[in-house]
């Protein structure tokens, strides 16, 4: 008999559940509480981990698409000095798409898939027997819940299964700007790069040939570092030598205060969590999205596998949890060394740098990890739209 899900929350987390679930042959419908696709105006990191998920959902290549490969990574102080420097190969790749063209390419391929997509539609509970309480006053019934509401998860919370949510102290803008595609060949607009100077960071991030991604990031004490619109003066003060792009922010741009979540448990009867309603994490790592999308094709591909739902919740609970429970904590910590004098910092980042070891079991642990359900493309067959 056809299984059913229902998906609340039709983000990255919740559109990567939909079009894993239905290539392995399930009934979906999400629901979403904005009218529609809802990208943000700003580009997205995609490290190995999270591209080797799209490349199993089928869509990677209309993700990616616009997008240029990135060859290098730098870590600058307010000299300019570098003091930590990667680059990137064919098996460890980085992306940097725009949120629209990744939320559209799932999008696209959940409606292939004949996922039933209802916009403008609030969940405001779930029971553990798969009952949907929808702010109509109606519920629904399915085989398995899944919890994709974001940071501010009415689902987790209907269940009592938040167990901590602390503040990072710490504010980050982030807007796309646009660049000349002859600003690429140039050492510096080629790069990514994230430039520290005291508790400030500005992370430079090509995105596609005439955009870039940037996010600036400052501690909760610095008032005019969280200042929005940006105080364009004040960033110019702090790094003069990257008014070629403080200049060509925008007004409009999104400020988000970061947090950390952690759960008492991931799941309650047939009922799940994914994305923000679970790992939410500061964006250090830039591995808050992957871990959405690892976490959502695990789960359908545990349960596939174990051929049962209730197993299957249980074994991918128990197998992923650790790794995203840990990159959230290497992000918290990370984000820690922006309250750390100058030079000790530059001092923690070059021993990590030195060690090959040390950054696989940190900076680099989840970027290099092979998600589950990745081995190969998932090419169940595809149902038709009902
Ligand atoms: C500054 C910043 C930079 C980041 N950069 C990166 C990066 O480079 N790479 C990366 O991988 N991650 C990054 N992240 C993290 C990433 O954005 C999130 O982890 C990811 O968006 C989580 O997806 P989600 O679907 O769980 O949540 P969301 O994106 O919040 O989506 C939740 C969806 O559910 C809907 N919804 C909410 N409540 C309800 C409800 N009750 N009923 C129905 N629908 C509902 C919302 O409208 C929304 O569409 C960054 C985060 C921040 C703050």
């Amino acid at each position: 008999m056809l299984q059913t899900v229902q998906i609340a929350g039709g983000g990255i987390a919740g559109l990567s559940a939909a079009v894993a679930f239905a290539k392995y042959g399930w009934q979906v419908t999400v629901y979403e509480k904005s009218p529609g696709i809802r990208p943000q105006g700003a580009g997205i990191y995609l490290w190995e981990n999270g591209l080797k998920v799209l490349e199993a959902l089928g869509v990677y290549e209309a993700t990616i698409q616009d997008s240029i490969p990135a060859w290098r990574h730098q870590k600058r102080d307010q000299d300019g000095t570098v003091f930590a420097e990667d680059f990137f190969s064919k098996d460890n790749r980085l992306y940097v798409p725009t949120r629209a063209d990744l939320l559209h390419a799932l999008h696209r391929e959940a409606c292939r898939l004949g996922v039933e997509l209802e916009f403008g539609i609030e969940v405001m509970a779930a029971d553990p027997d798969g009952t949907i309480h929808l702010a109509d006053g109606s519920s629904r019934k399915g085989d398995l819940v899944i919890g994709a509401d974001g940071i501010n998860s009415k689902v987790r919370d209907s269940l009592g299964l938040l167990k901590s949510r602390k503040l990072a102290h710490q504010f980050g803008y982030r807007a796309m700007i646009s660049r000349s595609p002859a600003e690429l060949e140039t050492d510096e607009g080629r790069g990514h790069c994230e430039h520290w100077h005291g508790a400030r960071r500005i992370l430079y991030a090509p995105c596609t040939k005439d955009l870039a991604y940037i996010q600036l990031t400052a501690v909760k004490e610095d008032e005019r570092g969280q200042a929005l619109p940006v105080d364009k003066d004040y960033w110019q003060e702090t790094f003069p030598h990257l008014s070629w792009l403080i200049d060509r922010l925008p007004e409009a741009g999104r400020g988000d205060q970061f947090e950390i979540i952690k759960l008492t448990n991931w799941q309650r009867g047939r009922v799940v969590l994914i994305g923000d309603a679970v790992n939410a994490q500061p964006p250090f790592l830039g591995q808050g999205g992957g871990c959405s999308m690892m976490s959502a094709l695990a789960l359908a591909t545990w349960i596939e596998e174990a051929t049962a739902i209730d197993p299957g919740i249980a074994l991918w609970e128990r197998h992923e949890r650790r790794l995203i429970e840990w990159t959230q904590d290497v992000a918290y910590y990370y984000g820690e060394l922006a309250f750390y004098p100058p030079q000790l910092r530059t001092a923690i980042f070059r021993f990590i740098q030195r060690s090959d070891w040390l950054k696989r079991k940190t900076i680099w642990m989840t970027a290099l990890h092979s998600p589950k359900g990745t081995a190969q493309t998932l090419n169940h067959q595809v149902l038709q739209p009902l």
